[in-house]
């Protein structure tokens, strides 16, 4: 028995889930959020429904990590470091390197550092727990489980973007991807749930969370995803605009007398989407209950974005066995869901209604003729971090 942490650090926050493996039971997990800032808030699940709570100031990854391991002996999670064997770390940008996770020794550190200019937010803070880890945990092995991999099966004529192939050549400039492990967890799940095996199976994965992304699975290989370069891309998000004509820069920044491309990416990145729509929220909860018609129209664009990155899907792959909704809006947006998929009944599909009031669990919820099955299954990235660093450990 041995126990692997799965850890995903963000520039300001981290969660992290502690499994017993091989069996997959989580024994723990926690969340530091605010880290750089006063009032971080460090927090603790654990036993049985036993929780522990503090907010004090953590100024830098070390401290939080440092924190997390002496709290787990405090509170009699672990008696010693050396029964953590295992260190799964999510990794945002995994570029063209990177096509499966990987044990990380001094070279993919070095690889995942220079691939910070794929995901400046987040590469280098990765980066920095993995060192942490290394130091504080010299007795585990540390692989990095990127969310780029899963989508390195897609074909040149998917990741290209129709620009000067030079830049393709010299700067790697393609579509990546994200929400990878996400992506080939539910569609593993549909499988299963399925019973069939993935290799003859046509699958859309919809992860609508904050961030969200729509992905084409075809015989287990993600073969197009909606999010591009960077996360940007894609479906209307929380705060993201997704997909926009680029020339639409330049314009904005003319009239809004910006001069800094950054801060108008900035703008794209974090002020847009159901935020920027509505004006109210950035969560879908608060869109739905809003009675304002910005937030209803901002509702009706998320909708009709996700189908229509599903109907390219569906030309993409020309077909469709089953349709997957995950995350937080996917896993609990019992209207969203409706909506989507009754929109695209022409395409074979059609939801029950009955099946479909539920949340957050694995769950049929297309009716029993409905030609493409709709499932709902719960996302479980932590699970897929913990299998990968147990595949590689031995
Ligand atoms: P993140 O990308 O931050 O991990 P999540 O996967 O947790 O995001 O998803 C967050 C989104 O899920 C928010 O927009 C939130 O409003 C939405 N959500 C959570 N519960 C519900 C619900 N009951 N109905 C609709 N949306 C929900």
């Amino acid at each position: 028995m041995s126990k692997t942490i799965a850890i995903n650090a963000g520039s300001s926050s981290l969660k992290w889930q502690l499994f017993e493996m091989p069996q997959e039971e989580v024994i723990a997990s926690g969340i530091v959020e605010r880290i750089g800032l006063n009032d971080s808030i460090f927090t603790i699940k654990y036993g049985e429904g036993e929780k522990f709570n503090e907010t004090l100031d953590i100024n830098d990854h070390e401290f939080a990590v440092s924190r997390i391991f002496e709290k787990m002996i405090e509170l009699n999670i672990i008696g010693s470091f050396d029964e953590i064997t295992g260190a799964g770390h999510r990794v945002v940008a995994g570029g063209e390197d990177f096509k499966e996770s990987a044990l990380i020794d001094d070279e993919a550190l070095a690889k995942i550092e220079a691939l910070a200019e794929f995901a400046p937010l987040h590469n280098p803070a990765e980066a920095k727990v993995i060192r942490i880890f290394q130091k504080l945990v010299p007795g585990a092995v540390n692989v990095a489980v990127f969310d780029t991999s899963f989508h390195t099966t897609m074909p040149a004529v998917n990741y290209l973007y129709s620009i000067p192939m030079e830049y393709y050549d010299k700067y790697q400039a393609r579509k990546y991807g994200a929400h990878g492990t996400s992506h080939r967890y539910v569609a593993d799940r549909a499988a299963d749930m399925l019973g069939k095996d993935i290799k003859d199976l046509k699958i859309i994965t919809c992860h609508l969370g904050n961030g969200a992304s729509i992905t084409a699975v075809d015989g287990g290989k993600s073969i197009d995803t909606s999010m591009g370069f960077t996360p940007l891309a894609g479906v209307t998000m929380g705060t993201r605009a997704g997909d926009i004509d680029a020339s639409l820069l330049p314009y904005l920044m003319e009239k809004e007398g910006l001069t800094d491309i950054k801060d108008m990416v900035d703008i794209l990145n974090k002020k847009s989407g159901l935020l920027g729509l509505s004006g109210i929220s950035s969560d879908m909860r608060e869109v739905e209950e809003s009675d304002s018609e910005n937030a209803k129209l901002a509702l009706e664009i998320f909708n009709n974005r996700v189908q229509k990155y599903i109907g390219s899907y569906i030309a993409a792959m020309n077909g469709v066995d089953a349709i997957v909704f995950t995350a937080g809006i996917g896993e609990n947006g019992v209207e969203v869901r409706e909506e989507i998929i009754n929109g695209i009944t022409w395409f074979g599909c059609e939801v029950d209604k009955e099946k479909n009031n539920v949340r957050g669990k694995e769950v049929v919820i297309s009716t029993d003729d409905s030609k493409v099955k709709v499932l709902l299954i719960p996302t479980d990235e932590e699970v897929m971090i913990a299998r990968d660093v147990e595949a590689l450990k031995n």
